[in-house]
């Protein structure tokens, strides 16, 4: 099958056509159709295979996985999602391959009313590039950068099981296969907390998605914002499945570990009420685990008073 046809057969048949949208997939460029009140929020992200998923992943959950990175992103400025493009590198033309990955992005995209509006196909190594546009009200965008002193710190669902999943995905811990089905689906279907980061606009200080660990993102606020931030280890939302395990993985696993993609925010504890009350109408959990103090850094203590110290903090390509 040549490159034109698995474009039109894979990816340019989709559920969502949205009228901002002049012209998409079949030409040079795509037009969109932008207004005066709105801010264009764009971001982007790239998934290669031995990096970011294990050789052999579902392609239906790469295609899937691809996306909700970046529906993450976009959620953590508070964006409601729009359009999106697409790069595809792959060894061979494999069309069961080519078939359940744009299923499983174009599943997402229709879930959030979000339309792909192009992209590229080529063969090399297996590599997925996406970029993701959405936009906010002007200047509501939710950045890092908005915390101050006495705020409280949220976080959503829970952390850890990404990161543990991945650690028995490469056989550093041994789960029964009930334990392991539930978190490799976590690592693999992250849930991207695009209703909530909407909803939080106007009372939300500062956020972010946590996608290096908890103690990495949650340091970028603290940075951004010239602030430190203080949480408390025994606050922090963690699954029936990790507290199973956490003589093994500690506390590294779920504030160093990777791959989450829950948002962390901050906002004012008199609006504590409202927080909890968009979270039950989004239906997704979340949890105060801190506050924003003076001075910088982050600091994570135990009700008792130990403090946690990172023997790595978030992913780093490049670390040496
Ligand atoms: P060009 O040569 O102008 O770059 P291409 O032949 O690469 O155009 O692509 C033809 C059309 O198909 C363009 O509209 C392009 O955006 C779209 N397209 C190519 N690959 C993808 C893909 N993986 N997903 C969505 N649209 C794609
Ligand atoms: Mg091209």
């Amino acid at each position: 099958m040549d490159e034109f046809s698995i474009i039109r057969q894979f990816f340019a048949r989709q559920a969502v056509q949205r009228d901002d949208v002049v012209t998409g997939i079949g030409d040079d460029a795509a037009v969109l159709i932008t207004q005066p009140d709105l801010n264009l929020v764009c971001t982007t992200d790239m998934l290669l295979e031995g990096v970011h998923f294990p050789e052999l992943t579902d392609p239906y959950a790469v295609g899937y996985k691809a996306l909700a990175v970046n529906l993450s992103d976009l959620a953590a400025m508070g964006a409601q999602p729009a359009w999106v493009t697409l790069l595809v590198s792959l060894p061979v033309a494999d069309l069961n391959w080519i078939k359940a990955f744009s299923a499983g992005f174009l599943e997402l995209a229709a879930d959030y009313g979000v339309q792909l509006i192009g992209g590229d196909v080529s063969r090399g190594a297996l590599m997925v590039g996406v970029q993701a546009m959405g936009y906010t009200r002007r200047n509501q965008a939710l950045l890092r950068s908005g915390a101050v002193a006495g705020d409280d710190i949220y976080v959503s669902g829970q952390l850890g099981d990404a990161s543990m999943a991945l650690k028995a995905v490469q056989g550093h811990i041994t789960l029964s296969e009930q334990e392991r089905a539930r978190v490799v689906r976590h690592l693999e279907y992250p849930q991207p907390r695009v209703n909530l980061g909407h909803s939080i606009v106007g009372i939300t200080h500062a956020a972010i998605d946590i996608s290096d660990g908890l103690y990495a993102d949650l340091g970028h606020i603290a940075a951004s914002s010239a602030v430190a931030a203080r949480i408390n280890l025994d606050l922090i939302p963690i699954s029936s499945d990790y507290r199973q395990h956490i003589e093994e993985l500690g506390w590294e696993t779920v504030l160093c570990g990777g791959d989450d993609y829950e948002l962390c925010f901050t906002a004012l504890p008199q609006h504590s009420e409202q927080v909890a009350a968009i979270a039950r109408r989004v239906d997704v959990p979340v949890t105060k685990i801190g506050h924003i103090e003076n001075g910088r850094g982050v600091s994570a203590l135990t009700s008792d008073g130990a403090e946690f110290v990172p023997q790595q903090e978030g992913y780093d390509h490049f670390a040496a």
